[in-house]
């Protein structure tokens, strides 16, 4: 254990189970020093993340749907009568119907559409809004998105339209809240196996592909993205805004397949 994040308090918004992204980052910074507020979505999740939450010494646990802009509210409501003032959020937080997570991007429907940029992208900005009215200077944001917002990924379809348009809401947040010494940054992760990554139709080929292709030959780990996650919340970081930091053991910088890979 270091101590990092010793003093600080923040937020992890988006641990469903022990394979979600956020509970990668949360045990990272537990295992820095930081105090972690929770939130899940409905009791059903709030079962599983309970006994997560005591692992990690996590007391503050607030029940959070991002489609119920009263339960957001809630949120920072609790966390300013709790603590007053908060130093990081990690927003890991994404949905769409998965059966339009396969097939034709151009048969998205215009209800999914809405709903899945207002959960996986819009959240972030009403989150930060909030976040930032309760934030002590020095303060850090970070969201997750995937390959898929750059470059065309099968399936992935509206996912990547949503998560396009949330990497350009952290470069307009970073413009908006760094003057106030508060930064906003996203992580690029490479495919994990968890919940929302199992909605993606053929999921498991494209975490062989990218496996395969990647300059590393291999896919990277829950322990990986979290201590990146960590990174970009602690002071190492203090320079960093405004960023989309790949976490994909290099996929992104390829052009083609690798060459053992097609001469195989
Ligand atoms: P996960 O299923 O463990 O986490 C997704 C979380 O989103 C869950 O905790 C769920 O409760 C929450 N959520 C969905 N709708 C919500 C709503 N209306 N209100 C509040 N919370 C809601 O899966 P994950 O893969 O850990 O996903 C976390 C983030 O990481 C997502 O943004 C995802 O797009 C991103 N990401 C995942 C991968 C991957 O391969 N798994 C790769 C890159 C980025």
């Amino acid at each position: 254990m270091g101590d990092l994040m010793k003093g600080k308090r923040g937020l992890v918004m988006g641990v469903a189970n022990h394979n979600s992204i956020a509970w990668g980052a949360a045990k990272a910074l537990a295992g820095q020093g930081a105090e972690i507020a929770l939130t899940y979505q409905g009791e059903a999740f709030g079962k599983r993340v309970k006994p997560l939450a005591a692992e990690i010494g996590s007391t503050l646990l607030v029940d959070c749907d991002v489609e119920d802009i009263a339960s957001v509210d809630r949120v920072f409501e609790t966390l300013a009568a709790e603590w007053g003032k908060i130093d990081f959020v990690i927003h890991a937080i994404a949905f769409s119907d998965k059966n339009e997570l396969k097939g034709l991007y151009a048969d998205t429907t215009r209800e999914n559409f809405t709903r899945t940029m207002l959960i996986s992208c819009f959240s972030f900005t009403e989150i930060a809004k909030r976040a930032a009215a309760i934030m002590n200077n020095g303060g850090s944001l970070v969201t997750l998105t995937y390959g898929g917002a750059t470059r065309v990924m099968p399936n992935y379809n509206v996912m990547g339209v949503a998560k396009a348009a949330l990497e350009a809401s952290v470069r307009y947040l970073a413009a908006d809240f760094g003057p106030r010494d508060i930064r906003v940054n996203a992580v690029s992760a490479g495919p994990l196996r968890t919940l929302a990554g199992a909605g993606v139709s053929d999921a498991r080929l494209m975490l062989n592909y990218q496996r395969r292709n990647a300059p590393m030959r291999r896919n990277v780990t829950h322990e990986e993205v979290g201590g990146s996650t960590l990174y970009l919340l602690s002071d190492l970081s203090k320079g960093v805004t405004g960023e989309i930091h790949y976490v994909d053991a290099g996929y992104n910088i390829m052009s083609m397949p690798a060459l053992d890979e097609l001469k195989a």
